[in-house]
């Protein structure tokens, strides 16, 4: 029997988490895969077998969404959370944040580097990763090295050679295997500097003890924000950070969400950094203009038009899961969210000891459940089939239907195999 600890594989560590030099999740399962010296392919394919006793099994490799805030990066971080026993590998993506960005504008357009920090790694004897930052679509600069990220291969010329293909070892050229930090890069300009500093320290802020139900809501930092800079009127607010008057009342009236890009604009115009105004630390905030006059007919029962996020508590969690774990009759670890109410994802970034031995007792019971009810459809077989071999009559479903229970037939999967070796057994015998 498989230990119950031991993880399935390599339990690697992630680099940089609560630096703005963090990893991705893409770089970080590009690593994986060469520390077991797969294709990515491969360790797709593998992971998802892994996990199918527990966690949904909508198969899919999108390389492009794995460190961003869609679905798939959310269940990849957890998959290999629990494939390889790292907690938080939620933090190598952007998941936390859905509830304040929405997907759109937050893909990078080019598969891009900084040839310097390649280099760095390299030159300290360390493993070239790809940076958490470089999948940020407003990024277009390394604020450590000042210049500018680069999508060309200096050896081959070549683009897309990042990641794009079955074999990656990060730092080296997918088509020639030059190595990418050779890369000359042009010097940043200020603006590209100043948002990859902002988006730096916004997710150097995403730390395991950094807590995401803290925020406040949007609607709430949103108004604060025009009121402070405009007097609480949306209008004189949109000209100001230059977007449509219907793009803010979508924010405030239908509770859509601001792409990154706007809350730049707004860091930019309010002296806020990014990662205050997208937690909507804002108390000690000092508009330059205030406007008390205006200020006070402001509708402050509007605010909180979107519920403050649970606050979890995750030392009773575990406790709850421990006792899950002793239950006479095991749970899988998509049960166990359902009965504490969250996401079993979440169960697998921040309780993994735990999550992985629900799962993998869950798994040993499914395993001898379906042994169990294989012998009791066998047992039914060898007393049905004599007879039904006797009276001329055929071996279908529908006279096996007749001869054995339907909940012991129902419960096998398979159960034509099963149906085949006893009637080879009885012609045989
Ligand atoms: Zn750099
Ligand atoms: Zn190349």
């Amino acid at each position: 029997m498989k230990p119950i600890s031991r993880s399935f594989l390599h339990a690697q560590e992630a680099i940089g988490v609560g630096t703005p030099e963090v990893e991705s999740l893409l770089s970080y399962f590009c690593r994986l895969a060469v520390s077991h010296a797969v294709s990515t392919a491969d360790l797709a394919r593998l992971v998802v077998k892994h996990i199918d006793h527990d966690i949904r099994q909508d198969f899919e490799w999108q390389q492009r969404n794995l460190s961003g805030i869609s679905e798939s990066a959310r269940n990849w971080a957890a998959w290999l959370a629990a494939a390889t026993g790292v907690e938080r590998l939620d933090l190598l993506t952007l998941t936390n944040w859905s509830s304040f960005l929405p997907a759109k504008g937050l893909s990078p357009r080019r598969s891009h580097w900084c040839p310097h920090c390649l280099a760095e790694d390299r030159k300290a004897g360390n493993q070239p990763y790809f940076r958490l930052s470089w999948e940020i679509g407003p990024v277009e600069a390394c604020h450590r090295h000042k210049v500018q990220l680069v999508d060309t291969c200096p050896h081959c010329g070549r683009r897309h050679v990042r990641h794009d293909a079955g074999i990656v070892l990060p730092g080296w050229c997918t088509q020639c295997g030059g190595f990418l930090g050779d890369a000359d890069a042009p010097s940043a300009t200020p603006g590209q500097l100043w948002v990859a500093r902002q988006v730096g320290q916004w997710i150097a802020s995403q730390t395991p003890a950094a807590d995401f139900a803290d925020s406040v809501s949007v609607t709430e930092t949103l108004n604060t924000l025009i009121l402070g800079l405009d007097g609480g009127q949306p209008s004189r607010f949109a000209k100001r950070i230059g977007l449509a008057k219907s793009t803010v009342h979508g924010w405030l009236r239908d509770g859509n969400l601001p792409t990154i890009q706007a809350y730049l604009a707004m860091a930019a115009h309010s002296g806020l950094s990014l990662n205050q105004v997208m937690r909507g630390e804002l108390t000690t905030w000092a508009p330059n203009t205030p406007d008390a006059q205006i200020a006070l007919p402001f509708d402050l029962s509007r605010k909180a038009a979107k519920a403050a996020p649970r606050q979890l508590d995750w030392d009773a969690i575990k406790r709850e899961l421990e006792t899950m774990l002793k239950l006479p009759e095991p749970i899988s670890v998509a049960e166990a969210g359902r009965r504490l109410d969250i996401d079993d994802r979440h169960l697998y970034l921040r309780a993994n000891a735990l999550a992985r031995a629900l799962g993998e007792k869950w798994k040993r019971f499914q395993d001898s459940q379906k042994a169990i009810h294989r012998d009791a459809l066998r047992t039914h077989l060898q007393d049905a089939l004599p007879e039904l071999m006797e009276a001329g009559l055929p071996f279908n479903l529908t006279q096996l239907r007749h001869a054995v229970p339907a909940k012991v037939l129902n419960a096998v999967e398979g159960a034509f195999d099963v149906i085949r070796e006893v009637r080879d057994e009885l012609d045989v015998a």
